[in-house]
């Protein structure tokens, strides 16, 4: 058991815990950060001191801080002091892996506030499993990867833990050998309790205030916790004391597909290869896999015809019919009737698969007939099913996951807070509530403490019902404010085919600079390029969020075209039971769902109280039912004016 750590502040019960916290928080924002030259902000003590609330009464409470408050720093004073008090750490759950390697990095909040504070803090990062490698895949591909490269075998050898990060120019194609997956059986592994994944594990599980996980973890663990401890096994996070959902407002798809499953189509016919190829197979266990080959290739026909094709999702909604069903149906009883044959004499197929390859194909086959059981059971009401646009999976996630969340969640009485700098809509944070069926949380919200009004021109149209060759007028107005920027610019736009589209009549034009289209290449990469070649202009779809350049190399963000919801399963579930509850899912659902990524896109501009730039929003606003909204979602106090200004103005 680990010492626990000296706390930053006296304090005799809880009563008085509260009070000192609060003592505590001031004297850090009023007197050490400002001793060491930090700039403090009014917007961030107020966040700091409604956090330490909510922490300390057990809320559930959700935290809108616009950018530039210095929200991490708020959470991080109330979630340190808070987890000494419980004796047990506080999880931050953060959207991204990069979010991760931010807050706990060198030069990271944690760093900096432990040594401003003069305070040891014990914060440690649990990953997601994929970045770590499986001894077992190692032995098995060992003579795979063992030419290729000197360096990656002796690190190999050598590392404790067996991180990605600790060798980052290991090629992907060689990470999928050796790299943890799904399929791998820890469960039944002679290697469990020992092997690189499990040193990992135990890494993080002492730590005594913070663990810093992304979304994906913390609902694996959620999802899995009970059964994890009625099974004897451990959880994967140990008992915490509190959550603090970083970009708190992106939870719902992980929370989802956490809860799910997933059948890859392409995982389902290279293990039917691989049994195939069984040497001296018993006849009926050939049978099994003849029988599979021709359910899974109907199943994958008929959910192909099923799509309901949208470019502008990456979730492609399904048309649910009866012979969709009894194609599950079929598919899920010949997935039955293989696992049954493979579990019979399994010892027959040991010269062709080893151990941990035929444990692996069985726990593909569970986990799919676990996601068909669910598809099938009463006609998919109960679901929430997609085929994912990338690599063609199909997804099935419980529809019901406000109750999980209140289960496993909100009524166990630890405080919950959510932070992100786009949880309402001007102020309303309804949408959000009713998403993740929150019942009264306590709410606070600040903005940005950037002076907008003089960093930031909105340029806003009319709205009009004239669309005769409203894109190429808006090629043309695209090209004329590039030009006028020197590049420097980002293009958000609702679809990749939209991107094709634009980037295709931009060939006609003589442009200065070079154009980054989300079409063409890898979108880390073209981010990277974005910001080192300053003149560079960025158009995408995938933009609206996640990407920070600061400084000169983004000084114009043109909205192409308001980001309206799509086919989106989830919008759509979010439609249907607006609707059953009386209300009109348009004004509750897409006009919301449009405001916030539109506040997230707008967000983009200004990084830093240096930063300066334009917004133009090319769709209609003025006069358009959403005017409202998209007012709503502009950077507060920046200057409006129509893009009838602009043309006298800049063009
Ligand atoms: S327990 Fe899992 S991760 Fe560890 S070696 Fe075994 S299969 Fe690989």
């Amino acid at each position: 058991m680990c010492a626990r750590l000296k706390e930053p502040f006296d304090y005799n019960n809880k009563e008085e815990f509260q009070v000192k916290l609060g003592d505590w928080i001031g004297d850090v924002f009023y007197d050490i950060l400002p001793e060491h030259g930090y700039e403090v902000r009014e917007e961030q003590i107020y966040t700091a001191f409604q956090l330490a609330d909510a922490i300390c009464n057990k809320k559930v409470h959700l935290a809108e801080a616009g950018l530039g408050t210095g929200k991490t720093i708020a959470y991080l004073l109330s979630a340190i002091a808070y987890a000494r008090f419980c004796g047990k750490p506080v999880v931050i759950a953060c959207a991204t892996t990069a979010l991760q390697e931010q807050l706990t990095g060198c030069d990271g909040d944690i760093i900096k506030l432990s040594s401003l504070l003069g305070l040891e803090i014990d914060a440690r990062m649990a990953k997601d499993p994929h970045q770590y490698i499986c001894d077992v895949r190692v032995n098995e591909n060992n003579e795979d990867f063992n030419t290729m490269s000197n360096e990656i075998n002796q690190w190999i050898t050598k590392t404790n833990m067996g991180e990605r990060s600790e060798m980052p120019t290991i090629p992907d194609r060689i990470w999928k050998l050796i790299g943890w997956n799904e399929s791998m059986a820890c469960d039944t592994c002679l290697s469990r309790g020992y092997c690189k994944l499990v040193k990992a594990r135990e890494h993080y599980r002492p730590t005594r205030d913070l663990i810093i996980v992304d979304h994906d973890i913390f609902f694996h663990d959620l999802w899995t916790h009970d059964d994890r401890i009625a099974n004897g096994k451990l959880p994967i996070l140990p008992s915490y004391s509190a959550v603090i959902f970083d970009e708190g407002h992106k939870i719902l798809l992980p929370a989802a597909m956490q809860a799910g499953q997933q059948i890859n189509k392409e995982e389902i016919d290279n293990m039917i290869l691989s049994l195939e190829e069984i040497q001296g197979a018993r006849d009926s266990l050939s049978l099994a896999t003849i029988a599979l080959q021709q359910a899974s290739g109907d199943f994958f026909a008929y959910l192909e015809s099923s799509v309901i094709a949208d470019e502008c999702s990456k979730r492609q909604s399904l048309r649910i019919n009866d012979t969709l069903l009894k194609a599950a149906k079929t598919f899920q009883k010949a997935l039955d009737y293989l696992l049954l044959e493979m579990q019979i004499e399994q010892e027959l197929y040991f010269e062709s698969l080893s151990i941990s390859q035929i444990q692996a194909y069985e726990g593909q086959i569970e986990r799919a007939i676990r996601a068909l059981d669910r598809f099938c059971r009463n006609k998919s009401t109960d679901t929430i099913t997609w085929v994912d646009q990338r690599d063609g999976s199909f997804w099935v996630v419980p529809r019901n996951l406000n109750e999980m969340l209140e289960q496993n969640l909100f009524q166990k009485g630890l405080p919950v807070v959510f932070t992100s700098a786009t949880l309402s809509n001007e102020g309303d944070f309804n949408y959000f509530i009713r998403t993740l069926g929150l019942k009264k949380p306590s709410k606070s919200t600040v903005g940005s403490p950037f002076d907008l009004e003089k960093q930031v021109v909105v340029y806003l149209a009319q709205s009009s019902n004239r669309i005769e060759d409203r894109f190429t007028q808006g090629i043309e107005k695209l090209v004329s404010l590039l030009n006028q920027n020197g590049g420097r610019a980002l293009v958000l736009t609702n679809s990749l085919q939209e991107v094709r589209k634009i980037r295709r009549r931009l060939k006609g034009y003589q442009l200065s600079f070079e154009v980054l289209c989300e079409d063409e290449g890898d979108q880390g990469y073209l981010v990277r390029k974005f910001k080192e070649v300053e003149t560079s202009v960025l158009i995408g779809t995938n933009f609206w969020e996640g990407i920070d350049v600061p400084g000169e190399a983004l000084t114009l963000i043109v909205v192409w075209q308001l980001p309206f919801p799509s086919l989106d399963p989830f919008i759509e579930v979010q439609r249907k039971e607006a609707s059953e509850q009386g209300l009109d899912p348009i004004s509750t659902v897409d006009y919301p769902e449009m405001g916030l990524k539109l506040k997230q896109g707008c967000g983009r501009l200004i990084r830093t109280q240096d930063d300066k730039g334009v917004i133009v929003i090319l769709d209609s606003v003025i006069g358009a039912p959403w005017e409202k909204v998209v007012m709503g979602a502009l950077p507060s106090g920046a200057s409006i004016r129509t893009i009838e200004d602009l043309k006298s103005e800049l063009l």
